[in-house]
């Protein structure tokens, strides 16, 4: 792939799309990224998913939005999607292009500094590399839950999420090792002891009431939604009162999530903020 800092800046626009053509050819699905290496906000029909969701979002659907709306959910290979005049639009104004890893089968390990680097040749199998603006995007074969920050300097972007394209790189990419599995396994909370509190004879959770969960979630999304101003604090309360209600009982689904994260993302807040935002009200309610 031709050196992007050398190409001027309309052709380098005109690079994208074809970029995504490319990417498409081998079924990898693709999405533009605006100002800011993000995706584009949803739009008014589709803010707060109240179109339904993309139908890979796994909500009730499908959404028949013809704009490149809901985050790594809009990526898609079809040729007549991503050449439609709505998405050649969105094209001209790219400022990248990003795939969606899990969509492709893949795995990226997302390695942000010199350090990351260096834990990943000493811990992982050599694998398809590709130089990011500070670190490398290690490929695997193989798809798993994605998450921020499972390393200092390092996140998994693989299911629901998209990454960077940067071209190849260099090497050829492996199965996905168990190594790189265990870096998101839940880990044990011993303060967590749910068998001596639950109702005797029951032990279902008060919470699992579907109207009650749906209402604080649709509560969460309006919060966010009619925010004017200090939207990043918001995301952050509306998550933490989500999660101090709910947090705790296994009652968030990522469907749950995915819809407060992309409430957040409508409102122009990146996936990274809203990922770090849900980390930090985890560790403010000691979860
Ligand atoms: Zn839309
Ligand atoms: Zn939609």
């Amino acid at each position: 792939m031709t050196h992007p800092t050398i190409i001027p800046r309309d052709r380098k626009r005109g690079t994208h799309l074809r970029t995504a053509l490319s990417l498409a050819a081998s079924y990898t699905p693709v999405l533009p990224l605006r100002a800011g290496k993000v995706p584009f906000g949803n739009c008014p029909a589709c803010r707060d998913n109240a179109c339904g969701g993309r139908p890979n979002m796994k909500v009730p659907g499908p959404c028949l939005c013809p704009l490149p709306c809901h985050g790594w959910a809009a990526a898609t290979h079809d040729l007549t999607v991503i050449t439609s005049p709505e998405w050649v639009a969105a094209w001209r104004q790219a400022e990248g292009v990003a795939y969606h890893p899990g969509g492709a089968g893949l795995t990226v390990v997302d390695l942000d500094n010199a350090a990351a680097i260096t834990w990943a040749r000493r811990t992982l199998p050599a694998t398809q590399t590709v130089p990011t603006t500070r670190g490398q995007h290690w490929i695997y074969q193989g798809t798993m839950p994605s998450a921020n920050a499972v390393r200092p300097g390092v996140d998994i972007k693989s299911l629901m999420s998209y990454a960077r394209w940067l071209g190849q790189g260099f090497g050829f990419t492996v199965p996905l090792p168990d190594v790189v599995r265990a870096l998101t396994a839940k880990k044990p909370s011993p303060v967590r002891s749910v068998s001596v509190t639950a109702p005797v004879g029951g032990g279902a959770c008060p919470h699992r009431a579907p109207a009650f969960l749906e209402r604080g979630i649709a509560m969460a999304e309006q919060r966010i939604r009619e925010a004017n101003s200090g939207v990043h604090a918001t995301v952050y309360r509306a998550f933490l009162a989500v999660l101090g209600t709910h947090g705790r009982c296994g009652c968030l689904t990522e469907t749950h999530i995915a819809r407060l994260f992309a409430a957040a993302q409508a409102k122009g807040e990146s996936p990274r903020h809203c990922t770090d935002a849900w980390a930090n009200a985890r560790t403010a309610l000691g979860m």
